[in-house]
């Protein structure tokens, strides 16, 4: 297993880790198999999406920040439910096949971390198997 470290930026980014997932790939000795990516965060998440135009992680941004507000009368107090209910819409892991080495990637796709509550140190967990 790999450690991937993101460093956030704003309180709420889509991150492109593409190449760091790919660079765990090639480091370790599968060839054919699966790449598992997995957040260990309650207010983070990862998701794949369009990397070629970057105007498309700023529209799910904005819509995930629409359907679910930053202030809403929730009830938990730490002051970030917003966070962790986009977290649970995003999902905390994704599953990419594995061939010759090579992440298989649509054209347009690649993998993004979500920060939903930054800026923030945080850490992704990538598994070849
Ligand atoms: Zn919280």
């Amino acid at each position: 297993m790999k450690e991937l470290r993101v460093s956030t930026r704003s309180r709420t980014e889509l991150v492109d880790i593409t190449s760091e997932v790919q660079k765990a790939v090639a480091d370790s000795d599968v060839r054919d198999g699966t790449c598992h990516v997995y957040v260990p965060h309650t207010t983070a998440g990862v998701t794949i999406n369009e990397n070629a135009d970057p105007s498309v992680r700023e529209d799910i941004l904005m819509e995930l920040n629409k359907v679910v507000p930053f202030q809403d009368n929730y009830k938990h107090l730490e002051g970030n439910a917003a966070a962790h209910i986009k977290a649970t819409i995003v999902g905390s892991s994704e599953t990419i096949l594995v061939e010759g080495g090579r992440l298989i990637l649509g054209t347009w796709q690649g993998i993004f971390f979500c920060e939903f509550d930054g800026p923030r140190s945080r850490r992704v967990l990538v598994k070849v198997s």
